[in-house]
């Protein structure tokens, strides 16, 4: 890929390079009193979104382009430099036409790359900060092919945001962070910045202190976070915004990592030890939704009064498993241990249940 050695022209990337601003631009005064906020915090890049990509219709989905003018006023007035999401030609016109400095590509956006390639060739020519979030599911080749379509177009300030991937079922995240992803971005496009979003991640401002540090140790450029004066009362993602006082507290608290600069490439020990953490929280989480399921199992065996265990079922089972390990390089011994202790953990908690 092409890049410019700077992601947005007069602001210095080193790390870590923070953007913040309220998920939405709500009213002018909403914006420009978290903007003088910020801008008293030395922060230099701010964020808010004016068209807002929502899951369901009917709740609020931006103020739309009479925010423009808010966030030009913030740029005059604090010298910041501004960002928003665009998501189509239109957005892109219109942002260009009133000077936004940065432009990103929401998760959802970046999954469709037919909408992708549109904004791509809208930006064909212009000299502008492109910055592309993954897309919402965990596929980094998409991440990739959308950068690459953004690149093509000229676009030579170029950086990537990781917000974490939706999921199906119970998670501590909104997003899980899969934080391999990320980290393989970075050993496929060499030299690319890649900025965190704790906010969209975590989905609750508890997490976004531990979620920055995390991303600090992994050697981010950057953090992008959702900062609102009264988060309680967001007209979106209220639960996850954290005030100005927050964030400077966040920021003050983070212990910066020193990089080897001749091991600018190389993955570290403690970048391999925190990518085992977060595998292994995975492990867990995936157990506990499994004995979620062993246990609707166990009601249902007691409700058609079916023994707990059912030996073919159990052989099969093991069978199969046996098999997908070898297929990934593990070995039987291992993969029995294992489900043994998983299948002896799953009849105690049918146990439990069906003695009710
Ligand atoms: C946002 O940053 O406000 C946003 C809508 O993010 P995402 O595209 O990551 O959901
Ligand atoms: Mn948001």
């Amino acid at each position: 890929m092409n890049l410019s050695g700077t992601l947005i022209p007069g602001v210095d990337s080193s790390k870590p390079l923070i953007m913040a601003g309220p998920c939405s631009a709500e009213t002018e005064e909403q914006v420009m009193d978290v903007a003088h906020q910020l801008a008293a915090l030395g922060i230099k890049v701010f964020r808010a979104g004016i068209w807002k990509p929502r899951t369901r219709p009917n709740v609020f989905e931006g103020v739309g382009s009479v925010g423009l003018a808010w966030l030009r006023r913030v740029k005059e007035e604090t010298g910041m430099k501004v960002a928003i999401e665009v998501a189509n030609v239109k957005h892109v016109y219109e942002a260009l036409k009133t000077g936004m400095d940065v432009l990103w590509i929401g998760a959802r956006t970046t999954a469709n790359p037919f909408a992708v390639q549109e904004i791509a060739d809208s930006l064909r020519g212009v000299d502008v900060t492109v910055l592309v979030k993954n897309p919402v599911n965990p596929d980094v080749e998409l991440w990739i092919g959308a950068l690459e379509r953004v690149n093509a177009a000229g676009i030579t300030h170029i950086g990537a945001i990781h917000r974490g991937f939706s999921s199906y079922g119970k998670s501590n995240y909104r997003n899980d962070p899969h934080w391999q992803i990320p980290i393989e971005l970075r050993r496929r496009v060499p030299g690319l910045l890649i900025i965190n979003d704790p906010s969209h991640i975590g989905g609750k401002r508890e997490l976004i202190m531990d979620l920055c540090q995390t991303a600090i140790d992994l050697d981010f450029d950057g953090l992008f976070v959702e900062t609102h004066c009264d988060p309680d009362h967001a007209w979106s993602d209220a639960a996850q915004q954290v005030t100005p006082q927050h964030l400077e507290y966040i920021i003050k608290n983070l212990v910066l990592r020193q990089q080897d600069v001749n091991k600018k490439n190389a993955v570290t020990l403690e970048e391999l030890r925190m990518q085992i953490d977060k595998l292994d929280d995975e492990v867990l989480q995936l157990m506990e939704q499994r004995m979620g399921v062993s246990e609707k199992i166990g009601i249902f065996k007691k409700e058609h009064n079916v023994t707990i265990l059912q030996t073919n079922r159990w052989n099969e089972l093991l069978k199969k498993r046996i098999n997908v390990g070898l297929s990934k390089g593990l070995s039987e011994e291992f993969v029995q241990k294992i489900y043994s202790a998983i299948h002896e953990e799953s009849i105690q908690l049918q146990k439990t249940v069906m003695n009710k």
